[in-house]
């Protein structure tokens, strides 16, 4: 196992998020609510062949955790053929994916079958006709035919993400954690915010995961914290009954200073937070000749003079709006969520 390089303030380069299209099934009020978008073009989203080699590289500076997202991944065209690849690199021990289930049941045995370890499925309400409204998709029926064909599949955890936002869901916490325990996944509940996409956000529509505890003890009673790795967004908790379930606190109590992880964009950028304003393309180098220790070097430079905390500073920003608005997205796509993958 390689020494992992580490930034300017002691964070090792452990974990890795590859978007692997900016595509999406979906049309999420708080994610890409716009009905088209300037798409990265064709000829620079990577190839398998170019993602499993920087995989790769990146295993050489100390990755061991690999998240595949979007876009909806699942729009890849053959995608455990990549997860083969990435599976017969040994040093990457932790591979899963994070979808929004839509294709999820006639992919599942396959992924399964290709290595993928775990899945994460995006479900931010039970109401067909708030998904409706929501995302613009009448689709919720495949969503819960994909959780359930997950968990047939047998990946080692199936989990499910729920943005949390006031006025549309944040009714349905017990509902969804209701869910979860028959369903049997664990659910966790992401705070909205305001990057990327995000372009109808405001302070008043997020959630806190003090807000939540408060209603889920209302419900269920006393909440217990459950021990997590440092580095993971997820702070878990227990009910009364053994039920887990998880908070990932990002707009109230950013976790930068645990933070390890960065982002591949379809098309090669890499950037080293999710609120960082551009990124390095690794694209240019992988198709004109540098060799895996030259790219190796120019990712470990910039990993070691990293001092993104993106989301602190954002917190700190006094009269909050949305990051972005719609013009600034279109004028680079690369700040979009559903590029940066999520
Ligand atoms: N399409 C896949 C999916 O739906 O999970 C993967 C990509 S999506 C960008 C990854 C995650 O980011 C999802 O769980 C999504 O809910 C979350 N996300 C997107 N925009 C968000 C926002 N404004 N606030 C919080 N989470 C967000």
């Amino acid at each position: 196992m390689p020494d992992a390089v580490h930034d300017a303030f002691q964070r090792p380069l452990a974990s890795l998020r590859l978007s692997v299209t900016d595509r999406c099934n979906l049309r999420c009020r708080y994610c890409m609510p716009e009905d088209d978008y300037v798409w990265l073009p064709r000829q620079s989203i990577l190839t398998f062949e170019e993602i499993t080699r920087l995989v790769g590289i990146f295993a050489g500076l100390g990755v061991t955790d690999v998240h595949l997202t979007g876009g909806e991944p699942l729009l890849r065209h053959d995608l455990p053929t990549l997860v083969r690849m990435i599976r017969a690199e040994r040093r990457i021990g932790d591979l899963a994916l994070t979808t929004n289930g839509l294709l999820l049941a006639q992919q599942a045995q396959a992924l399964r079958a290709a290595g993928l370890r775990r899945v994460t499925v995006s479900l931010d309400t039970l109401r067909p006709e708030r998904m409706r409204a929501f995302a613009k998709s009448a689709r919720h029926g495949d969503v819960l035919a994909g959780i359930a064909a997950a968990r047939a599949a047998g990946f080692e955890r199936v989990k499910v993400n729920t943005v949390v936002i006031r006025g549309f869901n944040a009714d349905e916490l017990a509902d969804l954690i209701d869910f979860g325990r028959t369903a049997g996944v664990e659910v966790r509940f992401i705070e909205y915010m305001d990057v990327g996409g995000a372009t109808l956000w405001s302070r008043d529509q997020v959630v806190s995961r003090g807000e939540m505890l408060d209603v889920l003890a209302h419900r269920f009673g006393p909440i217990e914290p459950v021990a997590a790795r440092a580095s993971a967004p997820a702070e878990r908790f227990r009910l009364a009954d053994g039920t887990t379930f998880g908070i990932i606190a990002s707009t109230t109590a950013p976790f930068c200073g645990a933070c390890d992880r960065s982002r591949v964009t379809a098309d090669g950028t890499w950037l080293t937070c999710l609120y960082a304003v551009d990124g390095l393309d690794l694209r240019e180098p992988l198709r004109s000749g540098a060799t895996d220790e030259d790219i190796a070097g120019r990712i470990a430079d910039a990993w070691r003079g990293r001092v993104d905390r993106g989301a602190e500073q954002r917190l700190a920003t006094p009269e909050r709006g949305a990051l972005y608005a719609i013009e600034a997205l279109r004028a680079d796509p690369h700040r979009e969520m559903h590029t940066r993958g999520g």
